[in-house]
């Protein structure tokens, strides 16, 4: 609790009274705690790359100067590293922009099949590189929704993205699109987009864990992966934002689905 008091001065120039303001600021102490836990966070996201690329320019000066194989390897490692960087602030501007209530565009009419079946696209490559196949269904029939074509577009990057690094290797993607003429979770209409992978799945001790800033179930394999820790904070914010709901099954060793609903009015 903070309290202020102010003593007014009197006509006679002595304390006339006084004025007690009492105002409940655990509100604002937890927003400023879980700000510096951000803040600590970012830091040492940023600082782990930095300190490997200045470690590595030390070593090209010296040891490593004459040996062409191990430039090639540092050299290798400092782009890894450097991308990252790139992905973080990537993800950061992403993440400050769909927490910026005032800059909301007003929704648009999208159409959400074409929207899917775009991003999903654009990750051929990337599934392909671990030899995992991307099946989509139901994106035939435009199925058009209020929304924010680029953020939703996002969303359903960022959950295919994790389906194929997170997935089996050489497994299955199962991606689709359906609509609902009463989702529970929305009471009404809506559209839902499913994305199931068959990799090994989340404990369920972390399900409720996963949208939060920087938590991962596995660091090393996240970091590895080139993970940054926001992805599914950003999807969660974007999803709230056109009003629809997340939902999250998963059981270790048996795969996960993430299904996003979205209102239809
Ligand atoms: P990251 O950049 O680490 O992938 P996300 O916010 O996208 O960050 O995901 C948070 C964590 O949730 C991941 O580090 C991973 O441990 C877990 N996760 C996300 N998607 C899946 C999935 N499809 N299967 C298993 N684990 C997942």
């Amino acid at each position: 609790t903070h309290v202020a008091t102010i003593s007014p001065i009197g006509s006679n120039g002595r304390p006339g009274g006084c004025l007690v303001f009492l105002e409940d600021m655990t509100h604002l102490e937890e927003a400023g705690e879980r700000r510096s836990e951000f803040v600590a966070n970012v830091s040492h996201e940023l600082r782990t790359p930095l300190t490997a690329i200045s470690g590595f320019i030390e070593t090209l000066r010296g040891p490593a100067r004459d040996d062409p194989e191990a430039r090639a390897r540092f050299l290798d490692i400092m782009e890894r590293e450097t991308r990252r960087m790139n992905r973080l602030v990537d993800d950061l501007l992403s993440l400050a922009r769909v927490e910026d209530v005032e800059r909301m565009r007003p929704p648009e009419e999208v159409d959400v099949a074409e929207l899917l079946s775009g991003a999903v696209r654009g990750l051929h490559p990337q599934a392909e590189r671990r030899s995992v196949t991307l099946a989509l269904s139901g994106c035939d029939l435009p199925a058009r929704a209020p929304g924010d074509p680029d953020q939703l577009t996002q969303v359903f990057t960022n959950l295919v993205e994790n389906a194929i690094k997170y997935g089996r290797e050489g497994g299955r993607v199962d991606i689709s699109l359906e609509r609902l003429d009463d989702a529970q979770l929305l009471k009404g209409p809506g559209l839902k987009i499913t994305v199931a992978d068959d990799g090994e799945g989340i404990d369920e001790r972390h399900l409720g864990r996963l949208t939060e800033r920087f938590y991962r179930v596995d660091s090393h394999r996240s970091r590895g992966m080139g993970g940054t820790g926001l992805g599914l904070a950003i999807v969660k914010h974007i999803v709230n934002r056109h009003r629809g709901r997340l939902r999250i099954e998963s059981k270790a060793g048996q795969g996960s689905t993430f299904s996003v609903f979205l209102p239809l009015d």
